[in-house]
């Protein structure tokens, strides 16, 4: 029998294959003329934000540091079924026709290289061999490192770079396949994910935790009255919150919001939505590496209380070279045990220190 495993980091190539280049021409026409026309409005030269240099920049820096407990796995490509389980079928039947193609997708720059398509399919693939690996408990808890990303992608539609919605794709695995019934997602990626919201909008057995920059932001949506409908109704929980929020904004969310949120859910499983666009390199919001650890921290004592510690993380956005390796490390340092350290204020240390160095310069003499 393989040695229990804390951590599993899954990790495969083909996702690098997606690799939109607005030099290629794309399809429909139309489409390509209308974005190319908003694309010339901006003050600088548009280059696609999320390539494949975001998890090369992870891997590379992850061998460079390397962290005890971590061990690596391949991923694999997701089924037809497996999407359709989030997705109609007629969108599967679209996005597979654009195989080999380079196509705009939406207004927003979402789009295709003809790679895509498989990148695509591991990504989502992989989000459930992770989910697979915690269920079976080979691993106490999984990463998926993959791209595309998926939380924007709703079940007809492709948006915010995202063509299948991973998370999504790996909760409904766990219930369908695994035994897991009900499924925490909590999404802390800087961006509301709207498509996760869309997906599990009326589903009692899927509780849907998301903090992100408020509208107008993108996507504008994750008001905090939208808490799903129907039977789903009280199982959406969003915490819209302004430009500049974060570490102590984000933690005080988790313990006074989504750790009462759990204990009255009970989930079976928890994922996490992991988008890193919430550190203060990625200019939206305010969150530090320590911050992200801190998050993992409170995230990993609910599982424990509630879930064997079942967890798994699948990446999400994360756009700044610097910032994205060094908070992905963040996190899988506090799964592989490290005790998270509690998000100081930035600099305030060092002032302190400081003032101690100026004491003794600025005593007005004493009067004579
Ligand atoms: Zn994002």
């Amino acid at each position: 029998m393989a040695a229990k495993r804390k951590v599993t980091l899954f990790y495969d190539e083909r996702v690098l294959a997606h690799a939109p280049d607005t030099d290629a021409s794309f399809l429909p026409a139309r489409l390509d003329r209308r974005i190319r026309q908003i694309l010339a409005t901006l003050n600088v030269p548009w280059k696609y934000p999320e390539h494949p240099g975001r998890l090369t920049a992870i891997m590379q820096y992850l061998e460079q540091n390397p962290i005890e407990g971590v061990h690596l796995a391949s991923g694999r490509a997701a089924t037809a079924e497996e999407l359709g389980r989030v997705h109609t079928s007629a969108y599967l039947k679209d996005i597979y026709d654009l195989r080999g193609k380079n196509a705009w997708l939406d207004v927003d720059t979402t789009a295709v290289s003809p790679g895509s398509i498989d990148s695509a399919e591991v990504a989502a693939g992989t989000a459930i061999a992770a989910v697979e690996s915690v269920a079976s408990g080979e691993s106490e808890s999984a990463f998926a490192l993959v791209r595309p990303p998926g939380h924007h992608a709703e079940p007809v539609r492709a948006r915010g770079f995202c063509l299948f919605n991973n998370v999504a794709v790996a909760a409904a695995h766990a219930q369908a396949e695994l035994g897991l019934e009900r499924v925490m997602i909590i999404d802390w990626d800087a961006h509301h994910g709207n498509g996760t919201q869309d997906i599990f909008w009326a589903d009692p057995d899927v509780l849907f935790f998301d903090i992100h920059r408020a509208s107008p932001f993108y996507p504008g949506t994750g008001a905090l009255e939208d808490i799903g409908a129907g039977l789903g109704e009280g199982t959406t929980v969003n915490v819209p919150v302004p430009a500049g929020s974060g570490d102590a904004a984000y933690l005080k969310a988790f313990r006074e919001i989504l750790e009462p949120a759990a204990n009255w859910f009970k989930p079976d499983l928890i994922l996490v939505s992991a988008g890193f666009d919430a550190h203060w390199m990625d200019l939206a919001l305010n969150v530090s590496y320590e911050g992200f650890g801190a998050m993992t921290g409170a995230i990993r004592a609910v599982a424990q209380r509630h879930c064997k510690g079942r967890l798994a993380f699948v990446l999400e956005g994360g756009y700044n070279l610097e910032s994205l390796p060094r908070g992905v490390h963040a996190v899988l340092n506090v799964l592989a045990g490290a005790e998270p350290i509690e998000p100081g204020i930035c600099g305030f240390k060092e002032v302190e220190a400081a003032a101690l160095f100026h004491r003794d310069a600025f005593i007005p003499p004493e009067d004579e």
